[in-house]
């Protein structure tokens, strides 16, 4: 059974479940397995490879289980995501450390629990001068900025000339070598030109860049000191359609033509994808609580807004989505399609979903389907209005079509919510 199927039957089964009170994240474990199998086979030729998820896309502890499972480890940017992993029982070497912000007691813990580091600039790199010894235990690296442009989402593009992301190589080429020169133990270089809007050529050029750059510290060393290339993430999703949009494999076709010699047996490499595992295989479903016409536009009122999908929200012309109207069964509404903003729940009048969608016309009960959230969305909470976090649920599909729900996280209770807000500390405050 295809994708597609199994979110028909998912959503059906949904609805009859009730598990759309008022809105829930849904997760096609069957996909994410599928979208692992791709990255693996894809990525078959260039011979050692660690395949990482980004945790940011996703950092529910379930998924990041379920993915370590089938082989993928997991890349951690923050003290969170970090401890997050952990308890999913993914440590150590099955950890990559990334962030331009990593204090001395992470850089201490990742160390000393043999997780791979890669340091984002020179002053980090002095603080691991002090934090490990002749012989860490940890994979360490450098990230470098090659320098080699934007995408089409400049938040997103992390590879421009001034990005807050890595050492500039252009600006530094001679002390980047002089840095690994003075340190034996640096044997790996990270590059990460983007994510979503940065076409593959755009990427495969920064990998480029650092290929060449390695060769250079290697024949400036007399031995092989880089031993290891980490390639980031930052493939593209297709958010237009059912169609997944570029595979992993297209993406490798796409380095392999530009550095043939990454098959040369001689790199070991690390991926770090987040978007191109779990967008596709996540939707978010909300009921709709009311409809109005105002100003001669019809509006949708659901549960679903920046809360679970702030780009879309906030940058609607770079993270548009795509929506379904359903009936409170679960099953596509029909007739003619009408124009319709879709609003979020958000006290604010941008708090749009979609504006002037063409469906058709939505009702009090109906159900609102957002495809391709299943990174960066439900699983990237936005505090605003205090607005719960909504359950999860993974699910699995038999070639019948019985769908099995599994909760991945469950919705946020109002007590949660009044400690999130301060609740211990009622009354602490000196007196008014
Ligand atoms: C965000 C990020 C990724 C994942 O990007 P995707 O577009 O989700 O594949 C990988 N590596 C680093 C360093 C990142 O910041």
């Amino acid at each position: 059974m295809n994708r597609t199927d199994r979110k028909h039957h998912a959503l059906a089964a949904a609805a009859e479940n009730d598990l759309l009170d008022p809105m829930a994240g849904f997760v096609d474990l069957a996909g994410i397995r599928e979208a692992v199998e791709d990255l693996t086979k894809a990525f078959a030729p260039l011979g050692r490879v660690q395949h990482t998820v980004a945790a940011k896309a996703c950092g529910l502890a379930p998924v990041l289980r379920y993915l370590a499972d089938l082989g993928v480890d997991v890349e951690v940017a923050s003290p969170g995501e970090t401890a997050v992993a952990e308890a999913a029982g993914v440590r150590g070497r099955r950890l990559v450390l990334d962030s331009p912000a990593k204090t001395t007691a992470e850089l201490a813990h990742a160390v000393a629990e043999g997780t791979a580091v890669n340091a984002d600039n020179f002053q980090e790199l002095a603080r691991l001068d002090e934090l490990v010894g002749q012989h860490p235990r940890s994979v360490l690296g450098l990230r470098i900025n090659p320098q080699v442009g934007a995408g089409r989402i400049g938040d997103t593009s992390t590879a421009t000339a001034a990005s807050k992301f890595g050492i500039p190589l252009q600006d530094n080429r001679a002390l980047i070598t002089e840095a690994f020169a003075r340190r034996p133990w640096l044997t790996r270089l990270h590059v990460h030109v983007g994510s979503q809007g940065c076409p593959p050529e755009l990427m495969a050029d920064g990998v480029a860049a650092v290929h060449e750059l390695a060769e250079e510290i290697n024949a400036a060393a007399g031995y092989q000191q880089v031993t290891s290339l980490d390639l980031g993430g930052g493939l593209p999703v297709n958010f237009a359609s059912e169609d997944p949009g570029p595979t992993h494999a297209d993406y490798v076709a796409t380095l392999l033509a530009r550095v043939p010699a990454l098959a040369d047996g001689r790199y070991a490499f690390v991926t770090e994808f987040g978007r191109s595992l779990l967008a596709k295989n996540g939707f978010l479903v909300s009921a709709v609580e009311y409809t109005k016409v105002a100003g001669g536009r019809h509006i949708a009122v659901t549960h679903a807004g920046a809360q679970v999908a702030a780009r879309t929200v906030l940058e609607p012309e770079h993270w548009p989505l795509r929506l379904t109207a359903l009936d409170a069964a679960g099953k596509p509404k029909t007739g003619p399609a009408v124009p319709q903003d879709v609003a979020g729940p958000l006290c604010f009048a941008g708090d749009l979903l979609a504006r002037e969608r063409p469906l058709p016309l939505l009702e009090p009960g109906d159900l609102v389907v957002a495809h391709d959230t299943g990174a960066y969305y439900f699983g990237a909470h936005y505090a605003y209005n205090t607005l719960p976090r909504p359950a999860v649920h993974g699910f699995t599909v038999s070639e019948r079509g019985d769908v099995r729900f599994t909760p991945i996280r469950r919705a946020q209770t109002l007590a949660e919510l009044v400690a999130d807000a301060g609740g211990e500390h009622v009354g602490a405050l000196p007196e008014a």
